[in-house]
């Protein structure tokens, strides 16, 4: 990690990406002492879903880690998706055949609501396919207009009845021949991630890898997380609650 410190580090302290707390001046680092230790990387990391040929994690979606995702994705917390994409990035570094991809391409949101301002993978996508410099097909993917989130299914077979067919290519998309990589932030069930590979195998993607920051292993506990405005209330996976302040 570079040293140099940056103008914007001297001006405003760096916040621990899970808790939020102020890191010591000068930090570089993305999590405090106490939240690095929850921070979980995946050993054996890799799925074979039934249309991507594999599919990668960095980390196991739980602890810190689980609460950096939720602030990147419902608090539009940037340097939480930095510090993922980044993590991705370096993971397929290691990895020939992934970077061996024509393309990079993220999962498609729906309609933005206002608790999420951006597609969080697509902001991902953007910055590995830098890192890695391959090219990002940012607007590939498309997702139909009224599917219901995923986070409202309670089951794993209703989170797959849900997503199916919930994705279509962009008008003319040729991927003949070529590998692709898709993008996502957490990978449950795999459902989306198929979903989003049978899209692209219609137009002619030959090899279909996938790379996610986290992977969620198991029923998670319950969490609840600070935010700006709100605080998120994880009941029970994957409700989400909302608790506004105002
Ligand atoms: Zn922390």
């Amino acid at each position: 990690m570079s040293k140099i410190i940056s103008l914007a580090d001297m001006l405003f302290c760096r916040q621990c990406i899970a808790c939020g707390e102020t890191l010591p001046l000068f930090s570089h680092e993305d999590f405090c002492s106490d939240c690095i230790k929850n921070v979980t990387r995946l050993k054996k990391d890799e799925l074979v879903l039934a249309h991507v040929i594999k599919a990668r994690s960095v980390f196991v979606y739980d602890g810190a880690l689980r609460k950096a995702l939720v602030r990147f994705k419902y608090n539009n917390n940037a340097q939480a998706g930095r510090y993922v994409a980044n993590e991705i990035a370096s993971l397929m570094k290691k990895d020939k055949e992934i970077m061996a991809a024509d393309y990079i391409i993220n999962v498609p949101n729906g309609k933005y609501t206002t608790d999420r301002l951006y597609n969080q993978s697509m902001f991902l996508a953007k910055i590995v396919a830098r890192k890695c410099k391959l090219k990002f097909l940012p607007n590939a993917l498309k997702k139909k207009q009224g599917i219901k989130s995923q986070l409202k299914c309670k089951t794993r077979l209703e989170r797959k009845e849900n997503i199916k067919a919930a994705f279509y290519a962009e008008k003319g998309l040729d991927l003949k021949g070529k590998t692709v990589v898709i993008i996502d932030d957490i990978l449950t069930t795999g459902s989306t991630l198929n979903e989003c590979a049978k899209v692209l195998e219609k137009a002619g993607a030959e090899k279909i890898y996938a790379v996610t920051a986290a992977r969620a292993l198991s029923s998670l506990k319950p969490i609840k997380i600070k935010l700006l405005d709100a605080d998120i209330v994880f009941t029970k996976k994957p409700t989400v609650h909302y608790k506004f302040k105002r």
